[in-house]
């Protein structure tokens, strides 16, 4: 593999327009393409989803995915990675044609504004995390740890899990090979794995990839209403929230409590854990719908606060009931198996 730059293909042979070359008609879906699938000759469903960091994954026959070289290579019924590469480059250099929106319109993700006023709403209505933790269809032993029958509650079955004790130090294994060691960790992938080693966005081959990381199951949402930037000196733009909300006695797991309960009204609340520090992650079921029909809900948590990098389906989430680097457990406060999905 070495030699390659993996980026500077996918730069120089964009997926969307390779697809095009091959005649596909690209069908755009909220953010994200949909076309037929060639790979297993489909005829008139549109299977591929092409997402908007030019990665692929065809949900029908096939149930895989990856990068403009793993398409090519499986398209041309290729081995060599080298090959698909030099052939892949060989060709005409595609483009979008001018009857398909611009590529970055669909890439430069729109956040809205933040909604101080509507976060100062919803968080008057006064439902705070002892609230939260009452209305847990599961309540959990404290004095025990609780990160293996959650993970058999929110995976069953045995798929592959990502998980990592930090963001350098990760494995993709089966469940069944974790068993016994999970609450050591301090990371999961909110999603499963479909194969144990995929291509990052900087061309290396990893076992945390989102090239193989499955379709989203559950969206985690993290708020973190800090006051001060990670220099500790700069004040963020919650200071003065912060400030309010502390003088009210009104603390920031109540402020995410509140949050994820507003939330829930829109997406299932499966489970929420604390990251060991102030805030609370929040695990939504979301795998009855597409990616068009979550990203509205993901905009409206952002306006009221939430963190945008867990929209990307393989980032490292808090393992429920795991340890943080400082040695801190990262408890489950809230957890409603009904609401899990169902033999994965
Ligand atoms: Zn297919």
């Amino acid at each position: 593999m070495i030699g390659i730059d993996f980026g500077a293909v996918r730069r120089q042979v964009p997926l969307s327009g390779f697809l095009q070359s091959l005649g596909l008609e690209l069908r755009p879906q909220g953010d994200t393409y949909r076309c037929r699938c060639p790979l297993h000759d489909e005829q008139h469903g549109a299977s591929i989803i092409v997402y908007p960091d030019d990665h692929w994954y065809c949900h029908g026959k096939c149930a895989r995915g990856g990068d403009v070289i793993d398409f090519a290579r499986a398209l041309w019924g290729l081995s060599d990675i080298r090959t698909t590469v030099e052939k892949l480059l060989a060709g005409p250099v595609p483009t979008l044609t001018s009857s398909q929106p611009a590529r970055a319109q669909t890439t430069q993700r729109k956040w809205p504004a933040r909604n101080f006023d509507r976060i100062r709403e919803i968080v008057a209505c006064g439902l705070d995390s002892n609230y939260l933790q009452k209305a847990s269809p599961v309540q959990f032993d404290p004095g025990k740890n609780h990160t293996e029958e959650t993970i058999d509650i929110i995976f069953p079955g045995d798929p592959l899990l990502c998980c990592g004790l930090s963001e350098f130090k990760f494995r993709t294994r089966y469940r069944e090979d974790w068993r016994g060691s999970l609450s050591k960790q301090q990371f999961i992938v909110p999603n499963p794995m479909f194969e144990n080693v995929g291509l990052t966005q900087a061309g290396k081959w990893s076992e945390h990839a989102q090239s193989a990381t499955a379709r989203r199951v559950y969206l985690v949402i993290e708020f973190d209403f800090s006051e001060f930037k990670r220099d500790g000196v700069t004040l963020t733009e919650w200071a003065p929230l912060v400030h309010e909300w502390h003088s009210a006695g009104i603390s920031v797991a109540d402020v995410c409590s509140a949050l994820h309960l507003h939330l829930a009204e829109w997406l299932p609340l499966v489970m929420v854990v604390s990251s060991g520090g102030k805030s609370l992650h929040g695990w939504y079921y979301v795998f009855n719908r597409s990616e068009s029909q979550g990203f509205p809900i993901m905009r409206h948590a952002y306006s009221l606060g939430a963190d945008h990098v867990t929209w990307n389906r393989a980032q490292f989430c808090r393992m429920p009931d795991g340890t943080r680097a400082n040695g801190k457990r990262q408890p489950v406060v809230y957890l409603d198996p009904g609401k899990a999905v169902k033999n994965a």
